[in-house]
Formats: C-alpha cells, structure tokens, sequence
C-alpha cells in the first residue's frame, strides 16, 4: 500500500542544554573513543581480517583516526558481483510495497534510534557542524528514501491509457538485467543513500563503493540498511581503490549502470571507460551528478542585507564544499562598495573551528590535505595576480585541522579563470559590473558556464527577473530567484544540472528513478 502522505523530516534545532545536544554528545564521545574496525559487507558477510586497512582521519584534528577501513580485493569485487547476481533473482521480484518497507523502516530508523549516532559520525568524519549534518544525513536522507518510495508507486502506477477492444495491454517495470555501480561523494551522507538507494528501491543490486573519507557514516548507514531488512548481496559495500574496484567492475558483462557524483573529470574517465567496451549485454545507464561554478547574480534592485547573507551562506556553509556552493558573484557597481562591506563585516565574525567541539561553529575544516593544498595554492595564486585582490580571509593553517578562513576575491577581469574554476572550498571570486550593463553581465554569465549545476538571481525588479531566468536557462540546472544556490530540498526542489555538472536526471525525482528500470511493454489478445 502506497503511503497517501510524505513530508519533509523535521529539522531539529539543537539548542544549547537541550536533551538532543547531551544526547549527540555521548554520540560524539562514544566514536571517539575507540577506533572503529569497519569491514565490507559482501553478501551480508562482513569482512575485515586478511584485507589491507586504511585510516579514516578527522577532518579538524588529522593526527585523531576515527576508523580502520578494509579495502576491497579484485576476488572481493568479483564475489560482490556474484552476489548481487544471485541476489536479483528474489529482490526483483518482490513486490515494490515490500521494498518499500525496507527504505521506509531505514527512513525511521535514522531519524528516530541512530540519530545522534549518524549526526555524530557524519560530523567527526566529514567536518560538519550539527546544522550541516542535520540537513544533510538526517533530513535529506530520510526524505531521499520516502519520497523515492512516493515517486516509485507513481511511476508504477503509469500504464497505458488506451485498450483496444479483445486487448489488455499494461507496463512493467522491470530492475535492469545486471547490477548498479554506485560511487558517492564524501560531502553528503545523504547524497550516498540516494546513489545506492534509488536504484535499488526498484527491484536493482548495488556495488556501491563509498568516499575513503565518508566512511564511517556511510558504513553506519549500510548497518542500518541490515537492520531495517535489506536482504543479503542487494547492496555491497566495497570501499577501495577507485581503480581497481572500477576496472573489475567494468569488466563484468553485467555491469548495467552508473549512479555517480563526484568530480566532473573522474565522471569523464568513467563514462570514456564504459563507452570504450563493448562487452555489456545491454546499454548501461549513466547518471552523474559532478562539479559545479555556480553564480549569484545580484541587480541592483535587491535587498542588500538579504542578499548578502544569502552569498555568506551559499558560499561558506560547509566550507563551500557543496557541488551547489556560491563560488562566484557579480555585483552591479553602484552597490558594490556596501555590498563588500556588509560581507566583509559579517566575515569578520567568523573563525574556523573544530565543530564536533563547537557543535553550532561555522565553519569547519575542509576534508583533506589534498582538497587543502588545491584552494591554498589558489589563495596563493591571487596574492600573485595584478587581477585579483583579497578583500577578505586568505591565511590557513593546517597544523591541527585542515582549516583555511573564508576567502573573497576580487577580479577586474570578467573572463577570469577563478570565475570558471572550480575551487570545492571556501574560496568566493567576484566582479563588479557596470549597473547599467545588466543584459550584458547575464551574456557573460551564460558563456563562462562551462558548468551547469546551480544559480541564482536577486533582484526586487520583475523584468530583471524575467530576463536573467530566460537567458540564463542553460547555465543552472536548480535556479534560484532571491536564495542562495545551495540548499535544494527533496520533494520541493529536485537536484542536478547538466552541461559538465552532470546529465540532469535530478536527484528526488521521478525521473531519476526512471533511469533505473528497464520498462516492459506487455500486449495480450484474449
Ligand atoms: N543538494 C545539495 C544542495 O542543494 C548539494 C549536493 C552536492 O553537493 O552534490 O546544496
């Protein structure tokens, strides 16, 4: 039976001496207590000894290990995919209200029982502070599994309008013949669940191999599946080198779909490999979700303070490590100067802290040395640049964390790299337009957009409005009039762009599950 009614799961506020926030703090102190052994899970078997281990470190503390990780072998991926072979056979063809069940039942686990655990192991692991995982691993994946259930009776219950008199015809919707390979980011706990969970709702098995710097929510996830009733081999957890586990995947005959986000050129490698062979028995499905350079444009209609927030926000929260993240911005001349004044006011009362301490701090680290090396040689760069200028932050310090403050820079050059680059941290570049020039700042815009994932418009003036959502339609998959860029809601705002942020099947939605079935046309005489 088809639930009537889906709602968004309730975010909660954690204000301070609240039971939630002494309840998250035992979370908190209970996995950094020990240092956790997290096996692969092949076939419901758990599986640790004999694999070579890797270190899941602390995004704001790097000398804290939080877990011991298996690395999947080639024989691992080869009895995963046995294993997500032979479990097809029973999964497929349960009914979908039983499938249901499972996601429905992980949904109220999450929120209710493993809460605090999952927010505690989202923030540890990935350096979020208690708002960012809230949205993120609670209330986005929560809504992530119930409105897939939502849209999956829907689509199941589309079937064809017309009969002709002595015939029956009807649509089924049948899992893809192999398996699903899905590969998920570190920086949404949430966006995991989707990548493995949409597929699998709908009768599919699942590789799925999860972020070396995620592991510990997601491997807390994959235990809550199990608990819920995922049945053994209908989702493997195989973490391991990307190589490796991608290049035995690929070579399996049954590979049948690529569920991704990540970066846009690991997508790029991944979709060359596939197109490259020519072993499959049918045309894998490829959906990706990668990188992003996305915009506020704001006219000089808006209303400044809004605005303003809105690119501190859009820009900064999580440490602008959100494919949506604000990374750059055009500000009409005659508010600029109180615009960047405004910004740089609000900055000055942000630090960059440990927020599994701070549990309510800003900003927090960002995940990596490698993700720190890419935004400091920028900042590095921009110190260098005769057409760029710091206006606010520049200074990072990875001694501890891998913290680096809040950055905005200025170009003089609209056709500027650091407006097309993507940086994946809190790195903000803008330019300041001639007011009167609005059309054409909405031209330049769209050429520099090699990317097409969010952006957004803030202005009070209709026709401005108007003008910049037809012109821009290409440059920003989610558009935003008056918000910020990041922030899409399951149910409300479907997620994804296209161009080279990803092919546009939106993450909470129907279409995106209809990507995952093989649809069945069935015509019967009487
Ligand atoms: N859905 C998230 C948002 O709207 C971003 C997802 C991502 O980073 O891939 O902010």
């Amino acid at each position: 039976q088809a639930p009537l009614h889906i709602t968004n799961e309730p975010i909660k506020s954690f204000a301070s001496g609240s039971q939630d926030v002494i309840n998250l703090q035992k979370s908190l102190a209970k996995y950094q207590s020990k240092v956790l052994e997290v096996p692969l899970i092949i076939n419901g078997e758990r599986i640790y000894q004999g694999r070579s281990v890797r270190d899941q470190v602390n995004p704001s503390n790097h000398s804290q290990v939080l877990c011991k990780f298996a690395q999947a072998t080639k024989e691992d991926v080869d009895n995963s995919i046995k294993a997500a072979m032979s479990a097809k056979a029973k999964w497929g063809k349960m009914s979908l209200d039983e499938r249901a069940a499972i996601f429905l039942k992980a949904a109220d686990l999450i929120s209710t029982k493993y809460r605090y655990d999952f927010l505690a192991t989202t923030m540890l692991g990935q350096g979020k502070n208690v708002y960012q995982a809230e949205i993120d691993s609670i209330g986005e994946l929560a809504d992530f599994f119930r409105f897939n259930v939502k849209y999956a009776f829907e689509m199941y219950k589309q079937q064809p309008v017309e009969s002709s008199p002595g015939c029956w015809n009807r649509t089924e919707y049948r899992p893809l013949e192999g398996f699903v390979y899905a590969v998920s980011p570190f920086n949404f706990t949430a966006i995991a669940g989707n990548l493995f969970g949409a597929p699998a709702l709908l009768g599919n098995t699942v590789l799925w191999k999860p972020s070396a710097t995620a592991i510990l929510s997601n491997y807390l996830l994959m235990e809550i599946m199990i608990e819920a009733g995922l049945p053994a081999g209908v989702v493997n957890f195989i973490p391991g080198n990307p190589v490796q586990v991608t290049e035995c995947i690929l070579n399996d005959e049954n590979f049948a779909g690529l569920h991704f986000t990540g970066s846009t050129k690991v997508f790029k490698d991944l979709c060359k490999e596939i197109y490259s062979k020519d072993h499959f028995r049918e045309y894998p499905r490829i959906v990706g979700e990668t990188g992003g350079k996305n915009f506020h444009l704001v006219h000089e209609s808006a209303s400044l303070e809004h605005t303003v927030l809105s690119t501190l926000r859009g820009a900064f929260e999580y440490q602008g490590q959100k494919c949506s993240a604000t990374s750059r911005l055009y500000i009409p001349e005659r508010i600029s100067t109180e615009f960047i004044e405004l910004l740089k006011q609000n900055l000055e009362t942000i630090k960059t802290e440990n927020c599994s301490d701070n549990i309510r701090g800003f900003m927090g680290p960002v995940i990596h040395e490698q993700s720190f090396k890419k935004v400091t040689s920028a900042i590095e760069e921009a110190k260098n640049d005769p057409e760029l200028e710091i206006v606010a932050g520049g200074s990072y310090d990875s001694s501890k964390g891998f913290f680096i403050e809040p950055t905005v820079v200025k170009t003089t050059n609209p056709n500027h790299k650091f407006l097309s680059q993507e940086f994946f941290g809190p790195l903000l570049t803008y330019y300041v337009y001639p007011t009167n020039e609005f059309e054409k700042v909405c031209e330049l815009i769209d050429k520099t957009s090699a990317y097409g994932l969010t952006g957004s418009i803030f202005a009070q003036d209709r026709d401005a409005i108007i003008y910049a959502s037809e012109k821009l339609k290409y440059s920003a998959g989610n558009f935003y009039i008056n918000d910020k860029s990041t922030g899409a809601v399951v149910g409300q705002q479907s997620f994804g762009g296209s161009r080279q942020s990803g092919t546009c099947d939106k993450a909470g939605s129907s279409s995106l599950l209809g990507r995952f079935v093989s649809v069945r046309s069935i015509k019967e005489n009487f």
